[in-house]
């Protein structure tokens, strides 16, 4: 940040006195300008028959790669409905019954990452132009080596290694930048 975005005068970037950190400052107006961590949400499709719905990236980054559908929470909406609307945005899927699932943290990158496992109402799911192919999985064939996010790695490992389990548990974990995001 260059200019403030109240009064466009130039900002400089110091810690503000009772602060620990430091912000951008506007010496005009007098207005701190935080920035804080961004939440992705998004789901984890799951087909009637168990089969794992994933979505090849059309836009960068990591085009060509598969996710789950996911994307930036909107100012106004719970991580759920952000989730959904994601879902439906990447895949045209309208889920049901949202489970957290997974809840990962990225300090490196400031943000933070929600899934929920949701159920397809049927095996109806659409192209999309974010995604370029949307296909259903069976656990065995999921294509790890083209998974486009480490965190969407750490979400598909954590549902498959709980497979067994009536209701799964919640996944609280940490990416860091030295993690391969695709393994
Ligand atoms: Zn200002």
């Amino acid at each position: 940040m260059n200019f403030c975005s109240q009064c466009g005068h130039q900002v400089r970037f110091d810690v503000p006195d009772m602060d620990n950190r430091p912000r951008f400052l506007c010496d005009q107006c007098g207005t701190v300008h935080y920035q804080n961590p961004r939440v992705i949400t998004g789901t984890l499709p799951v087909a009637p028959d168990g089969r794992i719905l994933l979505c090849r990236r059309a836009i960068e980054p990591r085009h060509g790669y598969w996710t789950l559908p996911a994307g930036f929470m909107e100012n106004g909406e719970t991580t759920i409905e952000g989730a959904l609307r994601e879902t439906v945005e990447e895949s045209r899927v309208v889920g049901l019954n949202p489970q957290l699932l997974s809840m990962v943290s990225l300090p490196d990158f400031d943000q933070v990452h929600v899934f929920y496992q949701i159920d397809m109402p049927d095996f109806t799911f659409e192209t999309t132009p974010e995604s370029s192919e949307v296909a259903l999985f069976h656990y065995q064939d999921i294509p790890w080596a083209e998974i486009a996010f480490r965190t969407v790695t750490v979400t598909l490992e954590h549902y498959l290694e709980n497979l067994d389990v009536e209701r799964v548990p919640v996944l609280n974990s940490v990416v860091y930048r030295h993690m391969r995001p695709v393994e």
